[in-house]
């Protein structure tokens, strides 16, 4: 990139708004001319599950630095584990981060490296900077001392050179144990940073991996090979999470080691990819990892990954958030330094902001009562257009039926109303959408019929003749509220599956960890239990006007005066199934409170 190309890009995002801690660093980065003013950024997901809206976050910067500054994103897949990695997480990771709107350069893999980061390995043993170490992982682990107290060298961190590559070939011959050797770094048993306590640099798994398959048996841990596979990429700046922090001097000693080993000497060369470390993504009530939400999938807390109820970007697809509302969301709490916990309200309300926009406006009774038009003559039907979405023309209109008997929401009624009560009541007055101001009887014994048990069975009213839209008394002033309605003969029944939040607690992270570490460190699905909330799920019965049936499963949809759906792919013409979004107004304030 050019120097002018850079200052317009300051000049332009200075007149919009400041730049994040991370732009400023690259934008300097190019007027200081590193890495040959090039910015190239890479996303390294472990493919041991689905994506979740975590990564959204990282995605989202990883990708949308590379565009906004004319680079390249790859996809690296961080595939060091073979006991826990699948290709249906590929497959899936690729699919979720396609949904989100963004383009990878190239799909590649850490196993791509194997062979380099194996080579490389021996050379440093061969330099004296790696050893082979026997002692069981608890030695080692005593060994590591404290932040505060050096660590205790290993006896077998000065064996010749040539015994260590002998054992290092062992390691990957498929004959050794796991967990008889190591391979470590020789680094600093006394460094204040604990990762330079010659950290870990190969361990045994004689697994086969689903990509090189037998050739391995000795698999690379994740720091010795992150930065090498950035170096070796082309990567400039290398964006993680903050816990990666500590991690940030080991990842510059091992590219500098492999800069060397390739004959590239001159430390303080700008060609080399620098790590970046910005805030976790955590949101109230929402319990993140891929680990966890593996638990949730395994123990049938949930139907699956892309349960709407899932924090997975396949399960927020599934729920019908969209994608520019993740993002917008996303762009809103932006990134920093310091961890936070941001609240569930404010996603929603960034979500809610961008349904406004795309959803088709329908009519939906979730819990009906029958109200029946008692001066609308039997049999006739009339047929009215309704607009699909007000804040978009184009989206078009609508056909829906009118007759003598509706189905309304059961609390639109209410026997003894009080005054402040806007909807119907004995003598209220209310519109019915897109149809007539109705206004139901003054005497309570015209006005409702029950059964014997006392519940309302039917809701008489009567039309008030010409209010229609456009008609002559449409513009009559009423004290009451529009409510929605579907027509009983016209409407079709419809699965209707509400979700409530998953989690009772604000911060299951912190609870469950508490919990565990109170309960002799239990783990999984009974560290969770108790903080899970029963009845996160509720199925209704709901009649739906009939135009429904020609939606197709994923689009956007608000059952006016409810709230925001969308159509589950589960659904079928002859079986309508919607999920519940997210309310019209902010549900989780209130309960809050
Ligand atoms: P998990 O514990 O959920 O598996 P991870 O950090 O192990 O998360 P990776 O697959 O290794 O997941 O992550 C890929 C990238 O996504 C990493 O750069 C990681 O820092 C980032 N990432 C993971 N979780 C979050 C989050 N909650 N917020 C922002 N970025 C995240
Ligand atoms: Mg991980």
């Amino acid at each position: 990139m050019s120097t002018e190309q850079i200052e317009e890009i300051k000049s332009e995002e200075c007149k919009k708004e400041s730049l994040n801690f991370i732009e400023e660093q690259i934008v300097k980065d190019l007027a200081e001319g590193k890495n040959g003013g090039k910015v190239q950024t890479r996303f390294p997901p472990e493919p041991n599950g689905y994506l979740h809206i975590g990564h959204a976050k990282a995605i989202a910067l990883d990708f949308g630095i590379a565009q906004k500054y004319g680079g390249i994103c790859n996809l690296r897949m961080d595939d060091t584990n073979p006991q826990k990695e699948d290709t249906e997480y590929v497959e899936a990771i690729k699919r979720d981060i396609e949904w989100l709107g963004f383009k990878w350069d190239k799909v590649l893999y850490a196993s791509d490296y194997f062979q380099q980061l194996w080579d490389l390995a021996v050379e440093l043993i061969k330099q004296g900077k790696a050893y082979i170490d026997e002692q069981t992982a608890e030695q080692i682990a005593e060994q590591k001392g404290t932040p505060t107290q050096a660590g205790v060298e290993s006896p077998y961190r000065n064996r010749p050179v040539e015994e260590s590559l002998c054992l290092f070939e062992e390691m990957n011959s498929g004959k050794m144990e796991p967990g008889k050797m190591v391979l470590r770094a020789k680094i600093d048993m006394a460094s204040p940073n604990m990762h330079f306590r010659d950290p870990i640099m190969y361990r045994v798994l004689n697994m086969p991996h689903w990509r090189t398959g037998n050739k391995w048996n000795a698999y690379p841990m994740y720091d010795y090979t992150h930065g090498q596979c950035d170096y070796w990429e082309g990567v400039t700046h290398s964006l993680c999470t903050l816990e990666f922090v500590s991690h940030r001097p080991l990842y510059d000693l091992f590219v500098d080691w492999a800069k060397q080993v390739d004959g590239d000497d001159q430390p303080l060369d700008d060609n080399r990819p620098r790590q970046t470390e910005f805030n976790k993504l955590n949101l109230t009530h929402i319990l993140l990892s891929k680990r966890n939400l593996l638990v949730l999938v395994k123990e049938g807390v949930v139907n699956g990954w892309d349960d709407p109820r899932m924090p997975t970007i396949c399960g927020f697809r599934r729920r019908g958030y969209s994608p520019e509302g993740i993002l917008s969301f996303i762009n809103k709490i932006g990134y920093t330094k310091f961890d936070a916990l941001n609240q569930m309200s404010l996603f929603e309300s960034a979500v809610r902001d961008d349904l406004n926009k795309r959803a088709l406006r329908v009519s939906a009774v979730i819990d009906p009562v029958k109200l029946v038009i008692t001066n609308f003559p039997e049999g006739e039907t009339e047929t009215y257009t309704a607009v699909n979405n007000p804040e978009n023309e184009a989206d078009g209109t609508h056909e829906i039926e009118f007759s003598r008997e509706l189905w309304i929401e059961r609390d639109d009624f209410m026997e003894d109303a009080p005054k402040k009560f806007f909807r119907l009541g004995p003598g209220k007055q209310v519109r019915l959408k897109n149809s007539y101001i109705i206004q139901c009887p003054e005497n309570i014994e015209d006005c409702v019929m029950k059964d014997a048990d006392g519940n309302i069975l039917e809701i008489h009213a009567e039309l008030i003749p010409d209010t229609k839209t456009g008609q002559e008394n449409s513009n009559m002033k009423i004290k009451g509220k529009t409510i929605h309605w579907v027509s009983c003969k016209h409407c079709i029944e419809a699965e209707v599956r509400n979700y409530d939040r998953l989690w009772l607690v604000e911060n299951p992270r912190d609870e469950v960890a508490a919990y565990s570490k109170e309960h002799g460190d239990v783990r999984g699905i009974e560290a969770m239990r108790p903080f899970l909330n029963p009845n996160s799920l509720e199925v209704k019965k709901a009649y739906v006007e009939k135009w429904l049936a020609t939606r197709k499963p994923m689009e956007y949809l608000q059952f006016q005066r409810i709230g925001y759906y969308n159509v589950d792919p589960d659904s079928t013409p002859e079986h309508l199934v919607f999920n519940r979004t997210v309310g019209l107004t902010d549900a989780w304030k209130k309960m809050n409170k």
